[in-house]
């Protein structure tokens, strides 16, 4: 359809749990080629679009450090793993046409781009996806506060939080019948309520520059270019 957008630059977050299927562990193409459809179906409305995918599907820190890990190497091991997710999902995106630049905050020449805010602004102008990877590089950080970093610094209009439910609920909506849905709320209820949209450094950056985060389903099809059109159901987390 002929959809339209007033966004002009947004962030996508995903888990990298989200890559992994239903196979518990790592990545599953298929559904790596979902998301990049999902993706090229906001590109094709003109959106500048970057992205920024967890490891969680791989390694996370926390999970090394408490089986005795050295906590910064674990950490490191873990955003290791968001540049494979990135790796893969810049595979995914270019088998449809779609020009793409994945940007680690760990140099690795051979394997992608340094970050480089200037160049990365230039790739979007350009409308080629940009996937940053590797996190903010620092450890005892999450993908979640990378995100929120990378929207400020290539000034999106909001976050998208693509997730397996459509928004913030009250309680768990996979263990609650009763669960209710919040259309929107602000950036401190979802802190007092210990809410899951993400964690508290993520929220409170977004927080103190005003950045709308957008909590919706990655798993209804076309509902990433729905909810940017404004139809469809979410949550808008704001000031
Ligand atoms: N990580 C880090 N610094 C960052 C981002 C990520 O140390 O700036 C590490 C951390 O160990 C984390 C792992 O990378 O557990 C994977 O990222 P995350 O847990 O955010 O992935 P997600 O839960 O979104 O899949």
């Amino acid at each position: 359809g002929q959809a339209k957008t007033t966004y002009k630059r947004v962030l996508l977050k995903i888990s990298g749990e989200a890559l992994m299927g239903d196979q518990g562990y790592g990545l599953h193409p298929p559904t790596v080629q979902r998301i990049a459809k999902e993706v090229k179906s906001v590109h094709d409305m003109g959106v500048e679009i970057c992205m920024v995918i967890g490891g969680g599907n791989i390694f996370r820190g926390l999970q090394g450090s408490a089986q005795g890990m050295e906590r910064t190497t674990a950490d490191y091991m873990g955003m290791l793993a968001t540049v494979m997710n990135a790796l893969a999902m810049q595979s995914a995106l270019e088998e449809l046409d779609i020009h793409t630049r994945v940007i680690s905050a760990i140099p690795m020449d051979q394997v992608c781009e340094p970050y480089i805010r200037r160049r990365a602004v230039r790739h979007l102008e350009k409308k080629r996806v940009c996937i940053f990877a590797a996190g903010t590089g620092n450890p005892y950080f999450t993908t979640d506060t990378a995100a929120t970093l990378r929207a400020n610094e290539m000034s999106c209009e909001a976050i998208f939080m693509g997730k397996q439910v459509d928004g913030v609920y009250d309680k768990d909506p996979k263990k609650h019948d009763d669960a209710v849905r919040y259309g929107q709320i602000t950036y401190d209820e979802v802190l007092q309520q210990h809410l899951g949209v993400m964690d508290a450094s993520a929220i409170a950056l977004a927080r103190d520059n005003n950045l709308p985060i957008i909590v919706f389903s990655l798993d209804e099809p076309g509902g990433f270019r729905g909810i940017l059109a404004g139809e469809g159901t979410y949550t808008r987390v704001h000031g």
